[in-house]
């Protein structure tokens, strides 16, 4: 309930137009209500001989004497013919009133549902694109998508129902009780009693409810993950021939989304036809107990029994919707944690009010005692890193698999925060500089080359949609992608697909590296890629890479023999530690170091 009221105040901003919801409710029950009630004037009207009989007497209460008022307009004349078209006039304006009132209100409440969702949605969106990257590491992507898609689907549709239901039945429920209550106290009193009945048993069934909704959105989570995992990854599972294997988890997953679907739907669906049947035991009970009450001559006429009946009838489903909200309000509970989940998390990196801004990067770069952990296991990834790295220089970074080389870069933009130590650029603490700044001072290469489902051209101005085209050619003619570029059918518009599925993995390097030139940051971090090209492309991109780190600093992760020949420098960094730096002689003439041997493995 406590996430439920956490979205009901989501809502607030809407109130004015909430209000208006409400009151448009309050005039659909009564012209509801209206429609039903002038069934008592309409039978009395067909059935009753002398309808000109209209009450004389005192009026007992508000509602006696509206009935006075309506059966004073109805019966006047005494004549039944006019009665009855005075009823069907009466009839049709009422239904027709109650209609208009249940589009607007249904209108504007779902106005303000849809408002509300596109509201979620771009928060969601927002803050995790404000979150650190530790935040993506712990999870799975096809769960946060399935987070974005169904669990605020699954909530906009309890938002609306339990809107309309919590202010619209309960409304209808006491225009109605107040109704019945005028016509028969007594009957009215024990038709009450199914109420507690109800709410036992809808209780029971929230509960349950709660439990397969949060069990749903969990499985769909899963099985999402094992959707885009399929996707992304379906050369690796084509090559491996792992179809068979992929399937069969792909079946667990949706063979559990599958189960946890039918027991909620059971449960939901014992809702309706168990609160029925306590319902119509009643409703039968009551017409035995109004029956016998009429034969002993009571005061209770037919047809304002027939009337009672009418009401009590249109009571039930007030009742049992207004049951099922309890339901749906348990059932937006997995939904709704799952969405403050992400609302709730806190970006570890964020700027603070005295977050400098830094125009210029002037004459260096400082790792000062830094130690990191990405906090899984505790376990240090960095350790005791001292490094200075001058304006202009060009550092290599080398090292054996997994021993830190990217996380040590990773830190420069603040992708992560050090656990010890701090990072300096002339002298400032990188923690104090406003992150946008910081990152502006920085043009990244990564080695899995990150593209987006758009032109070419926008995929290297990215984002900056004030670029003018020379500068985006000149950039694609130094990083040695413009010929391939207007090869392509519609030259720089021409659509890269999917994470750029549609070039080859040196024209994707080359674009990432057009996208870095044009960027135009004082330091360049390179990781370059791993896998191994022709001669050609290897050429082409080597050329580029030249150009990019000329006349600026840059950090590389090596994996090329020329890069470390170039490099002013070469920091070998083994297990976490910087183990040796210097140029590429100093370091082979220590014969038994372990630049030497990684030198050996890599280049033979
Ligand atoms: P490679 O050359 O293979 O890319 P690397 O030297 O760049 O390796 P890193 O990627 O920095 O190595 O990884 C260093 C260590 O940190 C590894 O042991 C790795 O398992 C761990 N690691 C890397 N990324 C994460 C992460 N996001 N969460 C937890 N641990 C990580």
């Amino acid at each position: 309930m406590k996430q439920y009221f956490r979205l009901a105040k989501l809502l607030k901003p809407y109130r004015h137009l909430l209000l208006i919801a409400v009151i448009l409710v309050i005039l659909y029950s009564l012209s509801n209500a209206a429609s039903i009630y002038l069934s008592i004037p309409l039978l009395k009207t067909l059935f009753t001989n002398t309808p000109t009989d209209i009450s004389i007497l005192p009026a007992k209460n508000f509602f006696d004497s509206l009935r006075q008022v309506l059966d004073s307009y109805i019966f006047s004349g005494g004549d039944k013919y006019n009665s009855l078209i005075k009823v069907c006039i009466l009839l049709f304006s009422a239904y027709l009133l109650k209609n208009i009132f249940a589009f607007m209100q249904s209108t504007l409440t779902q106005y303000v549902e849809k408002k509300l969702v596109t509201d979620i949605r771009r928060r969601m969106f927002h803050k995790f694109n404000s979150l650190s990257l530790k935040y993506f590491n712990q999870r799975r992507s096809g769960d946060i998508v399935s987070r974005f898609i169904s669990d605020v689907n699954a909530i906009q549709n309890t938002v609306y129902i339990t809107f309309t239901d919590l202010i619209k039945q309960p409304i209808m429920i006491i225009t109605f009780l107040l109704m019945a209550f005028f016509i028969s106290w007594k009957l009215t009193l024990i038709s009450m009693i199914s109420v507690p009945v109800s709410v036992i048993l809808i209780a029971f069934l929230g509960k349950k409810l709660k439990k397969y909704g949060i069990r749903v959105q969990e499985s769909l989570g899963e099985f999402t993950s094992v959707i885009s995992e399929n996707i992304y990854g379906g050369k690796i599972i084509r090559a491996f021939s792992m179809e068979r294997f992929e399937n069969r988890r792909f079946e667990r997953k949706l063979v559990d989304y599958f189960r946890s679907l039918m027991k909620g739907a059971i449960y939901s669906n014992l809702n309706r036809p168990l609160t029925e049947v306590v319902s119509v035991a009643l409703g039968v009970f009551i017409i035995w107990y109004a029956g016998k009450e009429i034969f002993s001559g009571s005061s209770l006429a037919p047809e304002e029994f027939i009337g009672f009946l009418l009401i009590i009838f249109q009571l039930m489903a007030p009742i049992k919707d207004l049951g099922a909200v309890v339901n749906k309000m348990q059932e937006s509970h997995g939904p709704a944690n799952r969405i403050f989940e992400i609302l709730d998390a806190k970006p570890e990196i964020f700027d603070t009010e005295d977050s400098v801004v830094k125009q210029n990067f002037e004459s260096k770069i400082e790792f000062r005692d830094v130690g990191f952990t990405y906090d899984t296991d505790d376990r240090m990834i960095l350790e005791d890193i001292d490094l200075k790295i001058n304006k202009n220089e060009n550092i290599a970074i080398v090292g054996l698999s997994g021993a830190g080389k990217s996380t040590m870069v990773d830190l420069l933009p603040r992708f992560y925060d050090v656990s010890k130590g701090g990072i300096y650029i002339d002298g400032v603490n990188i923690k104090n500089l406003k992150l946008d700044s910081l990152r502006k001072m920085f043009g990244i290469v990564t080695q899995e080359i990150i593209l987006f489902n758009d032109t070419i051209r926008n995929n290297i101005a990215y984002g900056r949609e004030d670029i003018p085209m020379e500068k985006i050619i000149k950039a694609a003619k130094s990083a040695n992608a413009h010929d391939f570029i207007l090869e392509t059918e519609r030259g720089y518009d021409t659509e890269i697909g999917e994470r750029g599925l549609r070039l080859s993995g040196g024209q994707k390097q080359r674009i990432a590296i057009a996208r870095a030139l044009l960027k135009n940051a004082p330091i360049m971090i390179l990781d370059e890629a791993t896998s191994s090209l022709d001669s050609e492309s290897e050429n082409l991109i080597q050329e580029a890479i030249e150009r990019l780190m000329m006349n600026r600093t840059s950090i590389v992760i090596a994996h090329r023999l020329s890069t470390i020949r170039n490099a002013d420098r070469i920091v070998v960094i083994d297990d976490g530690r910087i183990s040796v730096v210097g140029t590429h002689e100093e370091l082979m003439e220590s014969k038994d170091g372990i630049y030497s041997k990684l030198y050996e493995m890599q280049f033979g």
